[in-house]
Order: structure tokens, then sequence, then C-alpha cells
């Protein structure tokens, strides 16, 4: 039986894969909020950490996969420390990028990258960024 909401089925599917991925239950999350308000990146991301989850738990994932929320998570774990039903955040957030990145969807596109940027880059944050964003 589909959950539905407002007469819509959520999107099971996508929630299986990330537990499958990350072992995580994103159902634990009670949208506390207190992920976003120790993230250290969530003043530079378009979706707070906590809205994600709630995004997902509608079915909403492509405003999820859409926004730069996931690829700046910097997996500091900040949020895992502090999260009072023990959610491992970054596992679900990889979890997406994984399943973003394996319909051949990169957030970094090598040759668009200016050569400006190749230059002035340091060349550990280029391979960090082309192993954690590319397919
Ligand atoms: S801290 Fe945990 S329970 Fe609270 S909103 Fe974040 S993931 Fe959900
Ligand atoms: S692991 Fe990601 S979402 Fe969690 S606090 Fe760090 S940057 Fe934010």
């Amino acid at each position: 039986m589909p959950i539905m909401i407002k007469g819509r089925a959520v999107n099971q599917e996508f929630i299986r894969k990330i537990k499958e991925i990350s072992g995580e239950d994103i159902y634990k999350c009670m949208q506390c909020g207190t992920c976003a308000a120790a993230c250290p990146m969530r003043d530079m991301m378009e979706i707070s950490p906590t809205r994600a989850i709630h995004l997902i738990h509608f079915g909403l994932m492509n405003q999820v996969k859409a926004s730069n929320t996931v690829w700046l998570c910097a997996s500091c774990h900040t949020c895992e420390s502090r999260c009072p039903r023990g959610l491992d955040l970054p596992k679900v957030m990889e979890a997406i990028r994984l399943l973003t990145l394996r319909e051949n969807e990169d957030y970094v596109v090598p040759f668009e990258i200016k050569k400006e940027e190749i230059r002035d880059l340091p060349p550990i944050a280029m391979v960090a960024a082309f192993r954690k964003h590319t397919a």
C-alpha cells in the first residue's frame, strides 16, 4: 500500500534506495532543525539539511536533487553528532549524491571549468571535487 500525501503516492523507491545505500531510515527524522542549525555549510545551501529530509519524506526528491545541498555537504558529521534521533545524515547525503551520479548527472563538469579557476584552485581540491561530484 503506497503512502499517499495530498492524493499523491510518495516515491518509496527512492527512499528505499537511500536506505539500501546508507543503511539509514530517514523516517527517524522528527524535523527538529538541529542539523540545519549546526551545519557549517548551511548559509551556502539552497535547501537546509532539515528541509531536504522533509522534502524526501513528501516524495519531492527532484527538488533536493536540483539544489546544491547534497553537493555542498562537507561530510563533517556535525549534524550526526547532534541529531537527537541518531540519524547519520552525511550517509544520507552521500546516498543521494550516488543516486544522482548513477543517472549520469554530474555536478561538476571538468571541461567547463575555466582556465583561471584551474590555475587558482589547489590540485587536491580539484581531485576531491572530481571524486565526489562526477560519475
Ligand atoms: S537533527 Fe536529526 S531529527 Fe533533527 S532535523 Fe536533523 S536529521 Fe532530523
Ligand atoms: S555533514 Fe553535511 S549536512 Fe551535516 S553538518 Fe556537515 S556539512 Fe552539514
